[in-house]
């Protein structure tokens, strides 16, 4: 193989913004140490807390969280339990009683799973070593979230459980009325959105007994669940059913991407309660469909558009350790950003409704009110400048001032021209 020499633009990045908002949260996710040199460990630790990291999602197992802790990180846990698998010494009981384990679509054992509707039926033999789990894990521990990350598909591909126990159970919820026996294919065709939704309902229901455990082992924890957007890829694809959770769960967490219908749709799923979209740091362009931003700018841009479009209250990121000194700089303007409007987002009415825009596609704008006063947030995630205009309610435009140095604005009767640089954003503001 012969090599030649390439050429790189080097940018040099100003110093990190050092601003970190007070409520919400910028969390990108961290596990066990991937790094072994305490160099590398103190940089990334501090490259975080100045670009507005406040919290981490993983574990407290590494040597970023663990330097963090005393500057009031906070930290969720992945509480590491698969569903519907037996946990601790339950695994040696599943062994010898495979009549409780999980049956596949061509009608054999799955490994390591057990029956969701034994399980459910039958959750107070196995509840002690999910609790002893729990508790080894929360109790006097630093966490002040804990998480389930559950991503169990349905039906996509058909996978549990097809035994006589489960069939007998959904006829009876799904109100079938059934004339012969009930066979595993149809399930994936004339009741397949029943199937998903009883399986989504098992699933919501353990949600139920995890949140017990884990407020048995911590009290004050924050109990979420992590899934993709509300969805029926979601629902078919992790058995996850949004609206059927939200009982359950102090926080909502979902991404990773930019999806206006889906990330509105879980925030709606959410009611009241905080819900955090997720955004990609992954770079891997050769194996990812997941475009990586093209440099700081267009970050910062995605980030403020998911933690505006998710309902204000933060973003999880995937994933820390691919995070270069782009990407802390684009987040430590983020956070900057966030820490600048958090105050009047918090209770703030979302008002879209009331406005008209050219220009920029839906969910790259956002419009909010408070208090008598209205604010707009265009974002280009564009590498182009582009030419907005918003038309609001009457009087709006004469009052309009215009906030952040990357475009322009002018008003004209009751439109605001706007111009904003590739991958700028502005804020509108006014009082009417
Ligand atoms: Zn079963």
């Amino acid at each position: 193989m012969v090599t030649g020499p390439s050429e790189m633009p080097l940018t040099i990045l100003p110093p990190l913004r050092d601003v970190r908002p007070k409520r919400s949260r910028i969390a990108p996710c961290y596990y066990g140490d991937v790094f072994s040199n305490d160099a590398v460990r103190e940089a990334y630790a501090d490259n975080a807390w100045r670009s507005g990291i406040t919290w981490t999602y993983g574990t407290t197992s590494n040597g970023v969280a663990q330097r963090l802790l005393p500057r009031g990180l906070g930290v969720i846990l992945s509480f590491p339990w698969e569903p519907w698998t037996p946990p601790g010494e339950f695994a040696k009981v599943l062994e010898l009683r495979p009549d409780i384990g999980a049956i596949d679509f061509a009608g054999k054992p799955v490994p390591r799973r057990l029956c969701p509707t034994w399980a459910l039926s039958h959750f107070d033999d196995w509840r002690p070593e999910l609790a002893k789990l729990a508790d080894g894990l929360l109790r006097d521990s630093t966490y002040r979230g804990v998480n389930w990350d559950l991503e169990e598909p349905v039906v996509d591909p058909p996978t549990f459980c097809t035994c006589e126990r489960c069939l007998a159970a959904f006829a009876k919820e799904a109100g079938l009325s059934l004339k012969a026996e009930l066979k595993p294919a149809e399930l994936l065709g004339p009741h397949r959105d029943a199937w998903v939704a009883f399986r989504c309902r098992q699933n919501a229901t353990m949600l139920g007994h995890l949140r017990e455990l884990f407020k048995a082992a911590k009290p004050d924890v924050e109990v979420s669940l992590y899934s993709g957007y509300a969805s029926r890829y979601t629902r078919e694809h992790y058995g996850v059913d949004w609206p059927l959770l939200a009982q359950h769960l102090d926080l909502g967490i979902a991404g990773y991407g930019y999806d206006r219908a889906n990330v509105a749709a879980t925030r709606e799923a959410m009611g009241a309660k905080p819900f955090l979209g997720g955004e990609m740091y992954y770079l891997s362009p050769h194996t990812d469909e997941r475009v990586p931003p093209s440099g700081p700018a267009e970050w910062r841009n995605r980030l403020v558009r998911q933690y505006l479009g998710s309902g204000c209250r933060g973003v999880l990121i995937w994933w820390l350790p691919t995070m270069e000194g782009g990407a802390f700089y684009g987040t430590s303007e983020a956070a900057e950003l966030i820490a600048g409007e958090e105050e009047f987002l918090d209770g703030a009415e979302r008002v879209e409704g009331r406005f008209k825009v050219t220009g920029l596609p839906a969910g790259d704008w956002h419009a909010f009110r408070k208090g008598g006063e209205t604010r707009v947030y265009l974002l280009n995630l564009k590498e182009q400048a582009v030419e907005a205009t918003l038309t609001g309610p009457a009087g709006w435009a004469a009052g309009v001032r215009s906030r952040g140095n990357e475009g322009t604005s002018a008003a004209e009767g009751e439109v605001v021209a706007a111009t904003l640089r590739p991958f700028g954003w502005l804020c509108l503001t006014a009082d009417p």
